[in-house]
């Protein structure tokens, strides 16, 4: 046996990276998340060749102070969170300071950003080593762009689907995106072609409607409701538009696209006999709910929650779309025992 040894940055990264940057939609959600973060109102995402050959992203946010761009790039450094009490009140995107670092080791990196619209900075990084650090013009905000993503690790490239299957899991995610922030301005565009803008106007039903379509919007029904712990709010789809597949139903807790297949379960009991058997309604809800009850830190991907009063909130779903679909008042009984 050889002596036990701490891995060095560039290795201890590309391992992070196996986790974090599983094929490039998950670049594109990373580096969306940090724009998002940054406080940013409008965000420009492009992409050559189904993310393979460039992604990138360009946002109006705060940009990172250029003393600390190094430290950007080193794992497990984030602006987001300082202590354990931190940990339990997430109320950004991020918080793990390992996107940068990751991706930034199987790829060809740069990222130029001016704080504040004060004088920019630009680095360079091939495979995670700093190549070049030099001024850059000002400009309110931070542009990342990511080529050769996987160049240095052949077998996550081999993996790879086509360019067609990348950039549709690119184009999900940023309707995601679209669908938990309508305040943002949204652009995506593969080879010059536009797949996605939104206005940013704040409305749901607006960003519903480029993603599935008039038809689908116009069938669409509002709810709202809440308990103690609980604001439910977004738009139920009609039965006639039912899809067969899950991914119709977007959860969106406190601005974070997540995954729920009990909360799917509870939309889908909610409309009772309406829905064809297999079917799933086109649906978004947002949630809100205090940072406490809800723990992030369940994946690297942070696409998974585990949530306290998880058989709370789906009752109260439940009963908000089916008041929906029954006509009758929305607004639920407080009175529930939950
Ligand atoms: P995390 O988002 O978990 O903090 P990242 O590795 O994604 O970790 O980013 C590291 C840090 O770099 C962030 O905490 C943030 O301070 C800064 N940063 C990254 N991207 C941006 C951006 N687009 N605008 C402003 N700051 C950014
Ligand atoms: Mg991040």
């Amino acid at each position: 046996m050889n002596p036990i040894k701490k891995l060095d940055a560039s290795l201890s990264n590309k391992i992070a990276a196996g986790e974090v940057v599983e094929r490039p939609a998950s670049v594109v959600k990373e580096l969306v998340e940090n724009a998002v973060d940054a406080g940013s109102t409008k965000i420009r995402i492009a992409v050559a060749e189904g993310g393979l050959q460039s992604i990138s992203v360009l946002d109006n946010g705060a940009g990172i102070r250029l003393d600390e761009l190094e430290a950007a790039f080193s794992r497990h450094a984030t602006s987001k969170i300082q202590s354990d009490r931190d940990l339990f009140r997430i109320r950004t995107l991020g918080f793990r300071g390992e996107a940068l670092p990751s991706i930034a080791s199987v790829s060809r990196l740069t990222l130029m950003t001016s704080p504040d619209g004060a004088e920019g900075g630009k680095i360079v990084l091939h495979g995670g080593e700093i190549q070049s650090r030099t001024q850059s013009p000002p400009k309110q905000g931070t542009e990342v762009i990511v080529e050769d993503l996987f160049y240095n690790t052949p077998a996550r490239l081999k993996y790879l689907k086509t360019i067609h299957t990348e950039l549709g899991h690119i184009s999900d995610s940023i309707n995601r995106f679209a669908m938990a922030h309508p305040e943002i301005a949204f652009e995506l565009t593969h080879d010059e072609r536009t797949l996605l803008k939104t206005s940013g106007s704040s409305k749901l039903l607006q960003v519903l409607q480029q993603i599935y379509g008039l038809q689908a919007a116009r069938g669409m029904r509002r709810f709202e409701a809440e308990t103690d712990d609980f604001t439910i709010e977004g738009y139920a789809g009609s039965p006639v538009d039912a899809r067969a597949s899950r991914s119709y139903l977007t959860f969106v807790f406190n601005g974070r696209y997540v995954r729920s297949i009990p909360l799917a379960k509870a939309v889908q009991a909610g409309y009772d006999q309406l829905l064809p058997i297999g079917k799933y309604p086109i649906c978004c809800v947002h949630v809100t709910l205090h940072p406490l009850l809800m723990d992030v830190n369940v994946h690297p991907s942070k696409l998974e929650i585990r949530l306290s009063k998880e058989k709370e909130l789906q009752h109260l779903l439940e009963e908000t779309i089916r008041g929906v679909w029954n006509k009758e008042a929305v607004i639920p009984s407080m009175q529930e025992p939950f």
